[in-house]
């Protein structure tokens, strides 16, 4: 059996149950293989694979908070610190009820190589817990946040452990977290991403995973001698990612037909408006239906079907496994040219392979999204350096991390000649680094 095949095995009879890892180290196993055969003898005699599946520690917790009827609610919470081979883990908390351990083992074993791919000194790390924030009072958010980060603040640290937002947490619960792990630790420092920018946070940072998924998209396009002028886009889902996403997609001239959340999709033949979206998911914490009763003249449809709307350019920037081998065929069909996820693994196994086999260009999350840990890094450089830079600046900065990670990734692709496969490209990139490192550190 073969090094990666072995490792395979053993991920999935160590780990029972955890299907989202196993579909994520099958994935990032199988596109390395080429390095993986090439060197071969070394790395079996490092163990690299059975250290580089197994996460460095997992912190699992119990989260008892009073709820607003005075009854003690139990949730459970996780902290996944995956491999700090080139820097302090770093990855965002999710709070949904769907999180369990396997979903925050997947998320951490991804984002070591997308932080890698990112060329800044961060490890690979993931949290969270199944709080629902959804439908909760202010004051109960608090409570959780509270009791959470009452636990996590014995194991995190601006050179330890750097969390940020991820689905469920925005800045409302960044800043109840921090507010916490500074009352709890008396240090004022960057233990957090995704902070308010009067206390520690960065300009950017809200808008830097869409604005840095479209970026590479960009890049994608000029390399075929084209441009998102003109083109129709849908994008799923309709918190962070996608606003922004849609935000600087319109913004270089493309028409956004399209957004959903997990009841259903609003189609804007004529242009989404931004504007509204923003009131009903950033002021309101509503649903898109509501789109159409600002904009009668758009459709709502319950349930899912947002990818059999014709489009050039699909970005799906919702969830894990949100568009399946149908959805990927219904997108071929109606001409779709460009996927590039805005969502961490949106895309199952069966999708990625289609793409793959039917000449659709396509960027993996962990390349396509990581411009949102990229700036969550740049703030951290800002925190250390007590300093915070402009607008501009930091724009330029992603700007030009998206760029370089679209480079390393063709340029892997190309290496082991594999040319225009940015999903083997951006596993290779990103894991040759944290190789060499782990290598360079002895066993550990
Ligand atoms: P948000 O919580 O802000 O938004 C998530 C959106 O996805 C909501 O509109 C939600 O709808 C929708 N959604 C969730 N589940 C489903 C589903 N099953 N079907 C359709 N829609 C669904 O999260 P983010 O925008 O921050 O994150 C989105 C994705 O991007 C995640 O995969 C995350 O890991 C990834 N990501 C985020 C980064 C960031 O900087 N925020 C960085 C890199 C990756 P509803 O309100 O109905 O639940």
């Amino acid at each position: 059996m073969s090094y990666v095949d072995e490792i395979y095995a053993r991920v999935v009879e160590q780990n029972p149950g955890e299907k989202e890892f196993h579909q994520a180290v099958k994935e990032v196993l199988d596109s390395l293989r080429l390095v993986i055969d090439a060197n071969e003898e070394e790395y079996r005699k490092i163990s690299l694979l059975e250290r580089l599946v197994e996460p460095e520690r997992i912190i699992s917790f119990r989260v008892p908070w009073v709820d607003d009827n005075g009854k003690v609610q139990v949730n459970k919470g996780y902290r996944v610190q995956f491999n700090s081979a080139i820097g302090p883990y770093k990855g965002g908390l999710r709070l949904h009820p769907s999180v369990n351990q396997g979903i925050l083992k997947f998320l951490g074993f991804e984002q070591i190589f997308k932080n890698s791919l990112t060329g800044l000194p961060i490890g690979g790390g993931k949290g969270g817990s199944n709080f629902d924030p959804k439908g909760k009072s202010d004051r109960e958010v608090m409570a959780f946040c509270q009791s959470f980060m009452t636990e996590l603040s014995k194991y995190i640290g601006a050179d330890e452990d750097v969390p940020a937002g991820d689905i469920g947490v925005g800045a409302r619960e960044i800043g109840y977290f921090y507010g916490q792990y500074k009352r709890i630790t008396g240090l004022y420092e960057g233990v957090l991403t995704g902070k308010g920018l009067t206390w520690g946070g960065s300009l950017v940072r809200t808008q830097a995973t869409g604005y840095g998924l479209v970026y590479i998209v960009d890049e994608m396009l000029k390399h075929v001698n084209d441009s998102l002028e003109g083109k129709t886009v849908v994008i799923s889902g309709s918190g962070n990612v996608a606003i922004y996403a849609c935000e600087k997609a319109q913004q270089l001239g493309a028409k956004v037909v399209a957004m959903n959340d997990s009841n259903g999709y609003v189609y804007d033949a004529d242009g989404i408006k931004l504007d509204v979206v923003k009131q009903i998911k950033e002021v309101r914490r509503g649903r898109i239906k509501e789109y159409v009763d600002a904009v009668p003249t758009a459709k709502y449809t319950a349930g899912k079907g947002i990818w059999t709307i014709p489009c050039d350019i699909a970005l799906p920037c919702a969830t894990q496994n949100e568009l399946d081998l149908e959805d990927a065929k219904a997108l071929k069909a109606n001409g779709v040219k460009l996927i590039a996820e805005g969502a961490n693994m949106p895309s199952t196994r069966e999708a990625t392979d289609f793409y793959l086999e039917n000449g659709i260009m396509f960027m993996p999350g962990k390349a396509a999204n990581a411009g949102g840990v990229a700036t969550s890094a740049l703030e951290m450089s800002q925190n250390s350096q007590r300093l915070s830079w402009s607008f501009e600046e930091v724009d330029a900065k992603l700007h030009d991390i998206m760029t370089g990670i679209y480079a390393k990734v063709a340029d892997a692709a190309k290496r082991y000649g594999v040319e225009g496969n940015f999903v083997a490209g951006a596993n290779i990139a990103g894991f040759e680094k944290v190789a060499e490192a782990m290598k360079a550190q002895g066993i550990v």
